[in-house]
């Protein structure tokens, strides 16, 4: 089947009856036009966070099976909705959960990925001549059971999709009008892009833009999937998210981004030999959290401390599992600080220029913003500082990088 468009909606575009009407209209419409419209839809609003927060008034410490059970619920009454929405318009349309379209997914609850994807369902629907409705950011495993691909994962969903019906386009529609040169509710002279690579946007997306989940990114750069990220309230051209192209790389920052989602976790002396290191982030890994930043301070006297950062939700679980463990390596104590935050400028074009790390330092220290971590990789520099300096720095940076409109 062919002239395929895959739409996805995110949560802001469906918060409630009035907004889901308007999608519901805004599909038909390209339904009218001839494609075969397969649409993925988030949580109306807030939900999930409203879900998570209910679970965390029962335990702290969930089990993350059930918390997928739960938070698998918010997408499921968003595709019902919608899809009662295009009826009562005139037009047929058929809702599903990830489960029943055979998203298959591997067991990683809380953040599974996509293994496979049957399209049989989806094509005989779409050959019916209806619009097929797919709840985002959820799967099912080989023993049934019901997963979620992290935060944001309705946009994996998208992406997933996309590639398996080889649809035209991929349409993801939110609350801007595409991918800024920085989050627009911070600066308020944000520029909009009119196309950047996957790669920028893939380390956008990893160091914080929430605009679009890394991971589909990282999906729609392998596979060549291309996207346009726009606004479900108007109908103007969003952002083309696509393969590098030349001109791109003219430009030295294309974004700078800021992450509040991390928090920085610190193992206290530590003895300073061969091996510690490993055994530390192994057992880490074991347990399925991923670690970002990492700090070794000079040692003193046969001591060091290892600072990293982790996802606030891994949180708990690191602080668990190194509390036993520093008693096998020998070092004294483990602490935490929620209070970071960390901002990155990001660009192809760092990679052939030199100058952005001091540029980027020198505009912090204008602002009296006292740098904690620094990494960097040829395309990013990324600095941890306090939370509260987050924004300031944000809009500090985007400035002196002369980003802004
Ligand atoms: P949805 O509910 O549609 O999935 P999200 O909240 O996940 O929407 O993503 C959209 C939000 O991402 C915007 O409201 C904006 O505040 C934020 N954002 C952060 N960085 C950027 C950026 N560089 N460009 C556009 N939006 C961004
Ligand atoms: N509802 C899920 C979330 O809030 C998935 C998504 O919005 O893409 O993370
Ligand atoms: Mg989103």
């Amino acid at each position: 089947m062919r002239n395929i468009i895959v739409q996805k909606y995110g949560g802001s575009s469906v918060a409630n009856l009035q907004k889901i009407m308007r999608v519901a209209r805004r599909v038909i419409s390209y339904k009218k036009k001839g494609f075969n419209v397969v649409v993925v839809v988030s949580a109306l609003g807030d939900t999930t966070d409203e879900l998570l927060e209910l679970a965390s008034g029962i335990t702290k410490t969930p089990p993350e099976r059930e918390l997928d059970m739960l938070m698998a619920t918010g997408e499921q009454v968003s595709v019902a909705l919608l899809a009662m929405a295009i009826h009562k318009f005139g037009k047929e349309a058929i809702s599903f959960t990830g489960a029943q379209v055979g998203i298959m997914t591997d067991s990683s609850h809380t953040k599974a990925r996509i293994i496979d994807v049957n399209t049989r369902r989806i094509r005989r629907e779409l050959e019916k001549g209806r619009i097929v409705i797919v709840a985002g950011f959820q799967g099912i495993n080989i023993d049934q059971e019901i997963t979620t691909l992290g935060r944001g994962g309705s946009d994996m969903t998208a992406v997933a999709l996309a590639k398996v019906l080889k649809a035209r386009m991929c349409e993801i529609y939110t609350d801007v009008e595409g991918v800024f040169t920085t989050d627009p509710r911070i600066v308020k002279n944000a520029r909009k892009l009119d196309s950047i690579s996957y790669e920028e946007m893939l380390e956008m997306a990893s160091l914080g833009a929430q605009v679009m989940q890394a991971r589909s990114i990282e999906a729609a750069g392998k596979y060549n999937i291309p996207i346009h990220v726009r606004s479900s309230f108007s109908g103007k051209q969003g952002t083309y998210i696509s393969k590098e192209v030349s001109a791109m790389e003219d430009v030295l920052v294309r974004g700078v981004t800021l992450n509040k989602n991390e928090a920085k976790v610190t193992v206290c002396d530590v003895p300073d030999k061969p091996g510690v290191a490993a055994r530390i982030f192994e057992k880490i890994a074991k347990g399925n959290i991923n670690v970002d930043m990492i700090i070794q301070n000079v040692s003193r006297k046969g001591y060091t401390d290892v600072s990293f950062t982790v996802v606030v939700g891994d949180l708990k679980k690191t602080i668990r599992i190194l509390e036993n463990f520093i008693k096998k390596i020998k070092a004294k104590a483990v602490t935490y600080d929620k209070g970071i935050a960390k901002v990155s400028v990001v660009g192809i074009g760092m990679r052939s220029h030199s100058g952005v790390a001091a540029k980027t330092f020198k505009a912090l220290a204008a602002k009296k913003i006292n740098i904690d971590m620094i990494s960097t990789s040829e395309i990013k520099i990324s600095c941890v500082l306090k939370k509260k300096k987050g924004a300031p720095a944000v809009k500090a940076l985007h400035k002196a990088f002369g980003l802004g409109r």
